[in-house]
């Protein structure tokens, strides 16, 4: 669960990251402004800055019960620009359990909590600290298991980890769901790569959209 930004970095064999994909699904404008205008997003409210040290506490908890000998890779790169190169060394050594599994495919960035190998098939795990199951959610892990899928070769099974509340983790196989969004995904990031290619800021009016599902980081900027 990296709350850092992953574009116009130096791994510039992809186009743009989950996160943006995200907020593309939002709207095509917040794509665009994060993507060419990263710096004009809202500072990070001390209530955000909280909820995401909640999401990495729960996530770190359960790694660590469920897969204390991971390699992970966020922790042995020296830079954003290794993990591409240090997953593709981990799946070389057959290593069965991966943290921050990175994948590049069709120019999309998707990093996978946990990608762990069981009985020969890899699974994609997505670990978020919230108690119901949303929408988002499933959009999230249904871009990773596109890309990740893609740049695999192969077929996978795709899961999320939910709180439950009682201290244990509620663990949904979200496969079918998942499967039944990738052409969906394959046109939206077409239309993700056009929206890209514009000159000029898209002209999009503030409305619903704009916070829901969530507040926009570029709230600010459009409602001056
Ligand atoms: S504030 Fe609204 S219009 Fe502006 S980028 Fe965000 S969602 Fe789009």
């Amino acid at each position: 669960m990296l709350t850092h930004s992953f574009e116009s970095k130096n791994m510039s064999n992809y186009l743009f990251s989950k996160t943006a994909y995200i907020k593309g699904v939002q709207c095509d404008k917040q794509l665009y402004l994060y993507k060419y205008h990263y710096k004009l997003q809202d500072p990070l409210s001390p209530e955000t800055l909280a909820k995401f040290k909640g999401g990495h506490d729960f996530e770190d908890a359960y790694r660590e019960k469920y897969f204390p000998f991971a390699v992970d890779i966020e922790k042995i790169a020296k830079s954003r620009n290794d993990y591409q190169a240090l997953t593709q060394k981990a799946l070389q050594k057959q290593v069965s359990d991966i943290f921050e599994a990175t994948f590049v495919y069709q120019e999309v960035l998707v990093m996978n909590d946990v990608l762990t190998r069981s009985s020969g098939k890899w699974e994609i795990q997505e670990i978020k600290n919230s108690t119901e199951l949303k929408q988002t959610h499933i959009q999230d892990i249904a871009l990773q298991y596109f890309v990740t899928k893609g740049a695999l070769g192969q077929d996978l099974d795709a899961k999320l980890v939910l709180n439950d509340e009682a201290g244990t983790y509620k663990i949904i196989d979200v496969t079918i769901e998942v499967k039944a969004l990738q052409a969906n995904i394959a046109a939206t990031i077409e239309h993700f790569k056009n929206v890209l290619e514009q000159d000029s800021i898209p002209q999009i009016s503030v409305g619903n959209q704009c916070e829901d599902p969530y507040k926009c980081s570029f709230w600010g900027y459009c409602h001056r």
